[in-house]
């Protein structure tokens, strides 16, 4: 469980901070959004959902946001000019220019004052010129945002287990400090969607990699056992059978990603009541998400964008 020390642990009233635009019909356009974001009224943000794009190959009508195996250029472009038209991001009817990234799950973080001439390969934006929106692309992974409220300037980070073992988020709030001296206890961060710790099963490696790397890693992790009806009926058999401390059943391990960057965030400065989640997990809710791990890998991609309204 991702534990939220300022608020209730439910799922429920995490949800209830989201603030959801337009109806939940599922051929209108809907995006999530966080609300301690959302009162920078100086910035545009929005995490996408499924609903409301043009792409077929995923069932309905589909927002998806990236370039996938699956579907047609067009109707990817198509649906990335309806989700710039509904967060705002337009200029005199003009859509902002849209940056996003080659990612590889890496700590690797771009700062941008415009298109930039050759596509960028990396895991991390950040910005401070206006009419520009910056996104990074998810199906499982988590998004992050990250606004300065008191230089105006933004940033988005993609974050996996790899990215997150590799302090992506740490490094952007430092990527922030350098290119526009932000004062952490400025920052504003909202995670989005992604799958959490209820689904996200991992391997004994990743565990590893976490504890090797933060103090606090073991703790990021739940212990399932499997169950067995066998062994449960007939525990004396398997004590036998095998030496002391190989007895055990074995477990499944699941990794809460949300409270991996909520650590680093506050280990980074962020203030506890700056930082929000928003939006439930990916892999529970595929019929509003698009999950990776909840369809098998045939699926399309959500996106987390921020930017900066021009004055
Ligand atoms: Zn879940």
């Amino acid at each position: 469980m991702t534990r939220w020390p300022d608020q209730p642990m439910t799922r429920s009233s995490r949800y209830d901070r989201t603030v959801v635009t337009k109806g939940v019909a599922k051929n209108k356009l809907q995006l999530l959004r966080s609300e301690r974001l959302g009162k920078l009224a100086w910035t545009v943000h929005a995490f996408s959902t499924r609903h409301g794009g043009v792409s077929r190959v995923y069932g309905g009508n589909a927002l998806n946001l990236g370039f996938t195996k699956q579907d047609s250029r067009a109707a990817v472009e198509r649906n990335r000019e309806l989700f710039l038209k509904e967060l705002g991001a337009t200029n005199r009817d003009k859509n902002w220019p849209l940056v996003s990234l080659r990612q590889i799950h890496s700590d690797l973080i771009h700062r941008v004052e415009g298109m930039p001439e050759q596509p960028l390969t990396g895991d991390g934006l950040v910005t401070d010129t206006p009419g520009l929106l910056v996104a990074v692309q998810t199906a499982d992974c988590l998004p992050i945002i990250l606004a300065d409220r008191t230089r105006r300037s933004v940033g988005v980070f993609h974050a996996g287990w790899r990215g997150t073992v590799k302090r992506i988020v740490e490094k952007g709030v430092g990527e922030m400090r350098k290119h526009f001296r932000s004062d952490p206890r400025d920052l504003v961060a909202a995670i989005g969607p992604g799958v959490r710790g209820c689904c996200y099963e991992v391997g004994g490696e990743v565990r590893t990699r976490f504890e090797a790397q933060f103090a606090y890693g073991g703790s990021l992790f739940r212990e399932v056992k499997e169950s067995d009806p066998v062994r449960e009926k007939y525990p004396l058999l398997f004590l036998t059978a095998r030496a002391p401390g190989h007895s055990e059943l074995p477990v499944k391990l699941f990794l809460d990603l949300v409270e991996a960057n909520r650590r680093q965030l506050l280990d980074a400065g962020v203030l506890a009541k700056n930082i929000d989640a928003v939006g439930p997990c990916t892999a529970c809710h595929p019929e509003l998400l698009f999950s990776f791990r909840a369809e098998k890998g045939v699926t399309g991609r959500l996106m987390g964008a921020v930017g900066i309204r021009p004055e």
